[in-house]
Formats: structure tokens, sequence, C-alpha cells
């Protein structure tokens, strides 16, 4: 037989040993690799076998042994050579392969190391070679049992290799200390064979527990960065992989963030169900993937956000990987037969201009994001810093505006609203004021969409309620009081409840009450916002609808609520749009006022052809700086005297 066959059908058995072994690949390579994780004891062995001959070779001048020592000599090298270019970790061997490799090294010295102690005891060169010979290599048969127990089969080969010949010299002498040798040899083989096989047995439990807590720690990890819904990373596995991006990054690279977020997916979820919008988010996930580039990491943020991190050539390829990404989403959605359309809005930051680490990048593509939401949705912002500015300012006014509640910083002022015909002041709408001690007056526009976005509009709302009853109850009876209600105000729990509080703690009757809303209010019509405004009706509240024709201004709205004025915003009365059409838009809102007994009021009016072109228009109130500007108190009520004093009862002649 060849080299090359007998190899070839070595490798054969082994492979059909291995496949009947029932433990793991993995754990049987790593038994296999103790083989080879201790060259230096392989080196022991091959030396002590070299210097054992050599010696024996000195002392009886004999070539035979020369032989061997060469042949110990080539074998030792060989073995000790292999074994430490395999050992390496990084070793592409089969387990296979190292199986081979080292059997034919293992049989075929221990096999030459055992013919060698029987050819001494039969040859008889004298006692001290004899016992040193036959003494090492029954010790080397012994010693390997334990050091290649991963890999039983070679440890007991190897020893059966080294004790056969031994046990065949012992019988072949048939002298009583050999007889006695045989039979301890008889003896020491099965023991030290179940000896192999326990610590092997120990060995290979112990890396497959040690495979298996690995396994485990290994899926809890993935899990751990997974969302389950897309399949795409969560926020800690993106936290994970940015970093590690970060750290490669290199000066000449762009990087992009962007934050995406989907538009009205609530509705979706609310109105087709969670499994519906799980669909969408899967689809929507699996569009964005197509779309990026390969080495780009997609993950979601749980609801309905989704961050990409990808390198790109430069500012402009972000932009169109923005564009791709929304013509893509807006293609519809088929689930169960409904045709679905998504859409979102995208905020980018790029690396390295807008932000040095992941951190910064983040929160400048989310702020970018804002943008992108409040600008209209269904479109991409690129972060810059002006941004940032206005979030320190919003931040700084959050800040303030807290304390200056408390400080009483903040005044109600009072805009009348007066009847047409007569002139007369039917209402005072009260507008918030806050007279910051170093930056002067602040506007309500800047600081009302502060209070909303904390969160502290409820209790602002419920002090300004408070406040301007109070002011009310001066007045005379037919003169009512609007307050402005923003739209989270009326969505926090128990807020009509705050209302009739108010209007009892200021002894104010509710018909004399005028909630304006604008209509911003029922972009997500909820039921809250039903119950607050028929809770309140009912006990005799009266709502205007303000700012009307700045948002939707849907017909719908008018017909569902039980809204009793209609305010035309004043873009339709003063500015550079105010035409023929906007002419005969005033004209319709009011007829229609007239036909569902509803007064239109006219925001805005500061010259009298503005007032005589609504009142003309069929406006039946104005509000504007042609009356009077928001007063305080005081100087509210000296109005409503000098009304009631002077001759024609006019604040301001209309005619
Ligand atoms: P709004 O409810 O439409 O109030 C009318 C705004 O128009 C007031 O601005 C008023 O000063 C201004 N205005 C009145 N007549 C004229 C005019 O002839 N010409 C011009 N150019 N402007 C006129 P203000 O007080 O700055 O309030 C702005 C907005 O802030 C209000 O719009 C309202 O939406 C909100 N707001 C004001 N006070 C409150 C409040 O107490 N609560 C809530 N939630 N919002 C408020
Ligand atoms: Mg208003
Ligand atoms: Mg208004």
């Amino acid at each position: 037989m060849s080299g090359s066959s007998l190899i070839n059908s070595l490798h054969r058995r082994i492979s059909r040993r291995l496949e009947r072994d029932p433990i793991s690949a993995r754990v049987r390579r790593t038994l296999v690799r103790t083989l080879y994780t201790q060259p230096t004891s392989l080196a022991v062995g091959a030396i002590n076998g070299i210097v054992a001959t050599s010696l024996a070779a000195w002392m009886i001048g004999d070539d035979f042994y020369t032989a061997f020592v060469v042949l110990f000599s080539l074998i030792g090298v060989a073995r000790f050579l292999t074994a430490s270019r395999l050992s390496r970790e990084n070793s592409t061997a089969t387990t296979r392969k190292l199986v081979v490799v080292y059997e034919v090294g293992a049989f075929t010295y221990a096999g030459l190391y055992g013919l060698i102690a029987a050819m001494t005891i039969v040859y008889h060169p004298g006692a001290s070679v004899e016992v040193l010979i036959v003494a090492c290599a029954l010790c080397y048969g012994v010693g390997v049992s334990a050091r290649n127990a991963g890999a039983p089969f070679i440890a007991n080969g190897q020893m059966v290799l080294t004790f056969l010949p031994v046990f065949i010299a012992c019988l072949y002498m048939a002298s009583l200390p050999f007889l006695v040798l045989a039979v301890t040899i008889l003896l020491v083989a099965p023991a030290m064979a179940s000896i192999t096989y326990n610590v092997h047995k120990v060995l290979r439990d112990s890396i497959a527990s040690a495979e298996e807590s690995e396994r485990l720690a290994r899926k809890m990890e993935t899990l751990a960065h997974t969302d389950v819904v897309t399949n795409l990373l969560n926020r800690a596995g993106l936290n994970q992989r940015f970093s590690q991006v970060m750290d490669n990054a290199q000066a000449d690279n762009t990087i992009a963030v962007f934050w995406l977020d989907l538009d009205r997916f609530k509705e979706v979820n609310d109105l087709l169900g969670h499994q519906v919008g799980d669909k969408v988010l899967q689809e929507t996930a699996q569009r964005i993937c197509d779309l990026m580039p390969e080495e780009a990491i997609v993950a979601r943020f749980g609801g309905d956000e989704f961050t990409v991190v990808s390198p790109v050539a430069n500012r402009k390829e972000a932009e169109r990987l923005a564009s791709e990404v929304h013509a893509d989403l807006m293609r519809p959605i088929r689930i169960q037969g409904d045709r679905l359309e998504v859409a979102a809005s995208i905020g980018v930051a790029l690396w390295p201009e807008d932000g040095q680490d992941a951190e910064m990048l983040m929160q400048n593509a989310d702020l970018a994001l804002y943008h992108a939401k409040v600008n209209g949705r269904k479109q991409t912002c690129f972060y810059d810093s002006s941004m940032s500015r206005n979030l320190a300012r919003k931040r700084e006014i959050e800040a303030e505006l807290r304390a200056a509640i408390q400080k009483d910083e903040l005044s109600i002022f009072f805009q009348p609203i007066v009847d047409l015909e007569t002139g007369k002041i039917k209402t005072f709408e009260a507008l918030v004021r806050w007279f910051h001690p170093e930056k002067g007056e602040l506007r309500p526009d800047e600081f009302i969409p502060v209070a909303e976005d904390s969160g502290l509009i409820v209790t602002l709302g419920n002090w300004i309620t408070v406040q301007a009853a109070r002011a009310a109850a001066q007045w005379p009876e037919d003169v009512t009081l609007a307050v402005n209600l923003s739209p989270l105000q009326i969505k926090a729990p128990g807020a009509s409840l705050g209302i009739l509080n108010a209007l009892r703690e200021a002894n104010l009757a509710p018909e004399r009450l005028e909630l304006e809303v604008t209509e911003s209010l029922f972009v997500d019509d909820s039921e809250a916002t039903e119950l607050f405004i028929a809770e309140l009706s009912a006990k005799g509240v009266r709502f205007a609808l303000d700012d009307f024709g700045t948002g939707y201004s849907s017909l719908g709205y008018i017909n569902k609520y039980p809204f009793s004025k209609i305010k035309v915003d004043r873009s339709f009365v003063s500015g550079p749009t105010v035409g023929k059409k906007t002419e005969a838009i005033i004209r319709a809102v009011a007829e229609m006022g007239a036909r569902l007994d509803m007064s239109i009021v006219a925001e805005g009016l500061e010259e009298i052809e503005q007032v005589r072109a609504v009142r003309e228009a069929g406006c039946t109130l104005g509000q504007g700086f042609y009356f009077s500007r928001a007063v305080p108190d005081y100087l509210a009520a000296m109005l409503l005297a000098q009304e009631r004093e002077s001759e024609d009862g006019a604040l301001r002649k209309v005619g």
C-alpha cells in the first residue's frame, strides 16, 4: 500500500468514526485540538525516546540503536513542527486532517518505541540498557493515555502499539520476571484505557457545556440586539454597531445618519390592528434595506422609527438615498387586499460636519427629523446648526416658563371682539402675555408651543382660564369671554372638569365662556376631544373655530361639532394674499354662518376699509387693532365703562 493510499484509507476510516460519534462538530474539534495544544509535551516524549536510544547506542555501540535515534529524531521534529503549525487557533485545517496527521505520527512513533523495547528484551544487550529502554517505552505508553484522552482511539492505539510488542517479547522470553511483567501489562492496559475513557468523558462534557453556554450567550446577545418585528437591529444593536463604525471611520469618509419616522403610522395601527401595523413595518424595513448600500446598518427604534447609518460619497449621495426612500415608501403596500400608503419624514446628520461621535450625530439627526415633521411631513431635512440654537432657546424658555408661572411674570390681556353693526364690544378674547425681566415681552407664539412640547400647557392653560374668568366676572352680563385652548390641554385627563372648576371658582356662568379651538385639534379625531366638547356644551359653554382658513378648513368639523362662531384668519383680511378670491371666500363663509346661525368674526382688522369690506361681505363680528389691541384687565373694564357712558355706545365708529 503506497503512502498516499494509506493516508486516504485512514481518512475514510476516520471519517466513518467521526460520523458515528454523536457529539457536535465543534466539541469534537475542540477535543481534537487538545492533542495539539501543548507541543512541548510532544517534544518531551520525542526527546525522551531520542535520549534513551542515544544512550543505548553509546553504551552498546550498536548501529541498530543509532538507526532508531535517527528515526525518532526525524519523526519527533516532524511532529513537533506540524503540531506547532496546526495548534494555531486560526489554522484552517479540518478536524479530519488534524486527526489523520496526529494519528500517523503518534502511531508510527508508538509502534517504533514498542518495537525497540521488544527487541531489547529479546536481544538482551545488558540489564541497564534493557531497563532504560523498556521502562521508557512503558512510561510513554502510559503517559500518552492521559495526554491524548481528547482522542481515546489515538491514546489507546498508542498504548497498545507500545505495550503489545513488549508483551509478546515477555511471553517469548517466558522467564518468571518477564511473565510477571506481561501480566502487569495485561492489567495496566485496560486500567489505563478505562482512565482514558473517563478523562475523555469529563473533558467532552465540560467542553460541550462550555459550548452550550457560549451558544446561549451568543443567542441572548443576538436577541438583545434584534428587533423581533422586523429582524433589524434594535436601539442597543445599533448603538453597538454604530460605535464600531465610528471607531473605524477614516478622516476622508462621510457617514450619513438617516432617522425616519413613518407619518401617521399610529392611525394604521389603531384602525387596522397591530398585525397590519407589523406587516407595514416589515415591508418598510425590507424596502429600506433594499435601497440602502450593502454596508449600511439599518435599525428600528421601537414604534415607527427607523435609523440607517451608511457610508456615503458626499452630501449629494445622502440626498439621493433619502429621496429614493421617499419615492419607494410611497408605493402602496398591499396587505390582506388593502392598499396602504405610507409616507415618512427623514432627518439626516452627516459625519464629520454635524457631530463628532455617534451620540451627537443621532441627536442631530433626530433634531432634523423634528424639523422635517414640523415643516409638513413627507420630507427630508438635513441638520444645520441653527436647529441646535433653536433647541437651546426652547430649552431655556421651558426652564424659565416654569419659574415665570411661580413668579407671576405672566398676565392675561384682553382684546375686544366687536359687533360690526353697532360697534359694541360683545366679547373679550383672553391673550396671555409674558413680561420677561431681561428679554422683555415674549409673544405667545414663541412660548405656547414650548409649553405644549413640555406638557406645561395644562398647568398654564388652567391658570389662564381661572385668571380670565375672574376678570370676566366683573364685566356686564352680556359681555362674554373667549379663551384659547391648545389641543394638548383638551386631551389631558380631566380637562373639562378643570374648565368647570375655573368657572365655579371665578363665579362665571358657563354661558359666558367661549372656548377657541383650532382645526389642528381634529387632525387625530379622538374620543377625548368629542367627550370634552360634548360635556362642556351640555353645561352651556360655547365653542369657536379659530384661525379658520389656515388649516384643513374642513366642513366636516363644522358639521360635527356645535360651533357658535367661526373666526376667519387675519390672512384673509390683510396681507399680500388679499384680493378678489379671499373676499369671495369670506363672503361664502359668512353666508354659511348666517344659514347655520353662527357668528362670523373677521380677525386682524387694522383699517377702516378692511372693517367695511368684511362687514359688506357679511361678517357679523370683528377683531383687530382698528378697535383695540389686547389690553390689561383694568383697561378692558374701562373700555366697557366708556362704551356704556358714551352716547352712541360704540367703541369705534364702523360705518
Ligand atoms: P389667536 O387666538 O388667533 O389670537 C389673535 C392674535 O392676533 C393675537 O396675537 C392678537 O394680538 C393678534 N391680533 C389681533 N388683532 C390684530 C391685528 O389687527 N393685526 C395683527 N397683526 N395682529 C392682531 P397674540 O396675542 O400674539 O397670540 C398669538 C396666538 O397665540 C393666538 O392666536 C393664540 O393662538 C395663541 N395664544 C395666545 N394666548 C393664548 C392662551 O392663553 N392660550 C393658548 N392656548 N393660546 C394662546
Ligand atoms: Mg384665538
Ligand atoms: Mg385667531
